[in-house]
C-alpha cells in the first residue's frame, strides 16, 4: 500500500507540469489549422511539437525475459538450422494471414541461402521471393485506398522533403500498410532499411515489392529466431550506411543496436517506438540513465492507443479465430485475460456475437470497467475447466501456465493478442508426453496422453498479425503518427529533446485525427468565441488537457 501511495505523488505532479507545457505550446502554434482543412504546414510542424517529457511512471517492472539468450545468439548458419528445427515446422509454413496470392510457394530454401536481385540489379535485401513483387504492389495499392490521410501527408510534404538525409532503420510488422508508411518516408526524403518485428507477420509479396522499389527489406514469413536476429543485424549494421533514426515496434531493434553497436547512437537523432512492450523498455532505459537519445512514445498517443489497440483488435480478433478454427462464437464461453485497450476490443467483439465472455484483470479499475460493461470478472482458475476459448492480452508473461493448460477441457482454443509470445507458457508444452500435431498453418493440436487436445494458435504469438488481416484504416492513423514523430525528431533543433521519452503533444494527436475525419465526411463543430472563452480553450485546440482519458 505504502509503495503505491508513495509512487502516486510524483505522478500527479508530473501530470500537471505536462498540461501546463502543452497548453503553452498550443497557444504558441494555434495558427496551425487543424480541424478546418486537414492541411499541414511542414514548417510549422516541427515547432508544433515541443519538449513535453512525460516521465510516465512505469510501475510494472517488465523484465527483458529472453534477453540474455537473444543477444548471445549470433546469426550463424549452424545456429540457424538448429533453431529452425526447434521453433517448429510452422516457421517454414508460408500460409499468409493476409490475402496473399503468392505465399503457397513450395520453395523451402531459406531466403538467406538464395541470391536474388531486383530489376535495378540491387541485391541489398533478403525476402522470400523477389518475383512476388508485382503481387505485393497490388496489395500496397489496396492499402493506399484506405490510408488517404497518410497519402495526403505524403503529397503535401513531398516537395519539402522534411526527411532528406534521414537514414531510418525500421523494425515493424511488414504488411501492405507498413509499406505505405515506408514509401511515404522515402517520398519525404528518407533512406530506409527495414526488418520484421515478428517472425510470422511478414507479407512476403509486400516485402518483395519494397525490395523491388529499392528499400533494403530483410524479412519473410516464417523466419527462425536466428533469422530474425540476422535480419535485424543486416538492417542495423551495413557497410557504408549508418542509421540516424530508429522506428521500432517492440524494442528488439533498439536493444540489438544498444547491445551490439552502441556507437551508432552517436549518430541517432531519435527513436520512435510504437508498442506497449517497447515503450516499457525505453522507460526502463531512461530510468536507469541509459537512454542516450530522445525517444517518442507513439503507443501512448491517444490516436494510437484508442484506435490501433482497441478498434484494430475489436475487428481482427474474430477474423483470426475464424480463419484458423472456423469456430462459431454464439454461446461459446470465452475468457479474455487483461481488460486494457486490446482486451476491451476483443471482449466487445466476442460479446456482440453472442459469446459468454469472462475477463481476468489485476487492476481494480480495469476490472470495474469490465463489470460495468457487463462482463464477469473471474480468476482464470475459476473458469479454466469451462471455457472454450482463452485469449491473452496483457503484455505480461506466464498468464496461462502449464498447470492451467493441463486443466483445460478438450478442444479449448488458446491464443494470444499481446505483443510477445510470453503470455502463454508455450515452452512448457514441449515435453515428451505431449504430442504436437500440425492441423493447419498456425494451428497446432497439442495432445495429452489421455487424448485431450488443446488447440494452440500461432504458437502463442499475436494472433491477428499472424493469422488474419488488420484493418487498414486504423493502421493509417498509427502510421501517420509515426511519420509525424519521425519528422519532428529528425528536424528538431538541438536541445529541444533531451535523452528522455516524450509523448506527442495533444495538438498533434488532434491533427492526426482531423486528417482522418475527411474519410467519413465528418463535420466538426467550431467553437464560438463566446464558447471558447467560457471553456478557456483556444478555438484551434487542443481541446482536452493531457490528463483527459477519452
Ligand atoms: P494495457 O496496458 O492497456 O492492457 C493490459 C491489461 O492487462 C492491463 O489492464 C493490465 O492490468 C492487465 N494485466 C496485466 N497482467 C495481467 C495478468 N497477469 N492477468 C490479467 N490481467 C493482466 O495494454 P493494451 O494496449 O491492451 O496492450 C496489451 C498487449 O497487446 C501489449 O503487449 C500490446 O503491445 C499488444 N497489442 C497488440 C495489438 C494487436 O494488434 N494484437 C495491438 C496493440 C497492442
Amino acid at each position: 500500500m505504502s509503495e503505491t501511495a508513495g509512487d502516486a505523488k510524483p505522478e500527479v505532479k508530473q501530470a500537471s507540469k505536462e498540461v501546463k507545457e502543452s497548453e503553452n505550446v498550443a497557444e504558441k502554434y494555434s495558427a496551425m489549422t487543424v480541424s478546418k482543412n486537414s492541411e499541414i504546414n511542414m514548417g510549422e510542424l516541427s515547432s508544433v511539437f515541443s519538449a513535453v517529457p512525460t516521465h510516465k511512471p512505469v510501475k510494472k517492472q517488465i523484465q527483458f525475459v529472453e534477453e540474455k539468450q537473444e543477444f548471445s545468439r549470433f546469426p550463424t548458419k549452424a545456429g540457424r538450422r538448429s533453431l529452425s528445427r526447434s521453433i517448429s515446422q510452422s516457421s517454414t509454413d508460408s500460409y499468409s494471414s493476409a490475402a496473399s496470392y503468392t505465399d503457397s510457394s513450395d520453395d523451402e530454401t531459406s531466403p538467406r541461402d538464395k541470391t536474388q536481385v531486383n530489376s535495378k540489379g540491387s541485391s541489398d535485401f533478403c525476402v522470400k521471393n523477389i518475383k512476388q513483387a508485382e503481387f505485393g504492389r497490388r496489395e500496397i495499392e489496396i492499402a493506399e485506398q484506405d490510408m488517404s490521410a497518410l497519402i495526403s501527408l505524403r503529397k503535401r510534404a513531398q516537395s519539402e522533403k522534411p526527411l532528406a538525409g534521414a537514414k531510418i532503420v525500421g523494425c515493424t510488422h511488414i504488411t501492405a500498410q507498413t509499406a505505405v508508411l515506408i514509401e511515404t518516408l522515402v517520398a519525404l526524403g528518407a533512406q530506409c532499411r527495414w526488418t520484421a518485428c515478428n517472425i510470422y507477420s511478414t507479407q512476403n509479396e509486400v516485402a518483395a515489392a519494397l525490395a523491388e522499389r529499392g528499400v533494403a527489406a530483410f524479412a519473410w514469413k516464417g523466419e527462425s529466431e536466428d533469422d530474425f536476429w540476422w535480419c535485424i543485424d543486416r538492417c542495423a549494421n551495413t557497410e557504408g550506411w549508418q542509421p540516424n533514426m530508429i522506428l521500432d515496434d517492440g524494442g528488439d531493434l533498439t536493444h540489438w543496436v544498444y547491445k551490439k553497436y552502441p556507437n551508432v547512437f552517436k549518430k541517432i537523432r531519435g527513436i520512435v517506438e510504437e508498442s506497449v512492450t517497447g515503450v516499457h523498455r525505453l522507460y526502463q532505459l531512461s530510468k536507469a540513465g541509459k537512454l542516450c537519445v530522445p525517444a517518442m512514445n507513439v503507443n501512448d498517443s491517444v490516436t494510437k492507443q484508442k484506435f490501433d489497440n482497441l478498434y484494430c483488435c475489436r475487428e481482427s480478433i474474430l477474423d483470426g479465430l475464424k480463419r484458423t478454427t472456423d469456430v462459431m462464437f454464439g454461446g461459446k464461453q470465452v475468457v479474455v485475460c487483461g481488460y486494457g485497450e486490446v482486451g476491451k476490443g476483443c471482449s466487445a467483439a466476442l460479446k456482440a456475437l453472442g459469446a459468454v465472455v469472462y475477463v481476468t484483470e489485476i487492476d481494480p479499475i480495469c476490472a470495474l470497467q469490465a463489470c460495468m460493461d457487463g462482463f464477469r470478472v473471474v480468476k482464470l482458475n475459476e473458469v479454466i475447466r469451462l471455457v472454450d476459448v482463452i485469449i491473452t492480452c496483457t503484455g505480461n508473461k506466464n498468464v496461462v501456465t502449464r498447470d492451467q493448460l493441463d486443466r483445460m477441457k478438450n478442444g479449448c482454443i488458446v491464443c494470444n493478442m499481446g505483443h510477445s509470445n510470453t503470455e502463454i507458457d508455450v515452452a512448457s508444452l514441449r515435453t515428451p508426453e505431449l504430442t504436437w500435431e500440425r492441423v493447419r498453418s498456425q494451428v497446432d493440436h497439442v495432445i495429452w496422453p489421455d487424448g485431450k487436445r488443446v488447440i494452440l494458435l500461432a504458437e502463442g504469438r499475436l494472433l491477428n498479425l499472424s493469422c488474419s488481416t488488420v484493418p487498414t484504416f486504423v493502421l493509417s492513423i498509427t502510421a501517420t503518427t509515426q511519420a509525424l514523430a519521425l519528422i519532428e525528431l529528425y528536424n528538431a533543433p538541438e536541445g529541444r529533446y533531451k535523452q528522455d521519452v516524450y509523448l506527442l503533444p495533444k495538438k498533434m494527436d488532434e491533427y492526426v485525427a482531423s486528417l482522418h475525419l475527411a474519410t467519413f465526411d465528418a463535420h466538426l463543430t467550431e467553437l464560438t468565441d463566446e464558447q471558447a472563452k467560457y471553456l478557456g480553450l483556444n478555438k484551434n485546440g487542443p481541446f482536452k488537457p493531457n490528463y483527459y482519458r477519452y
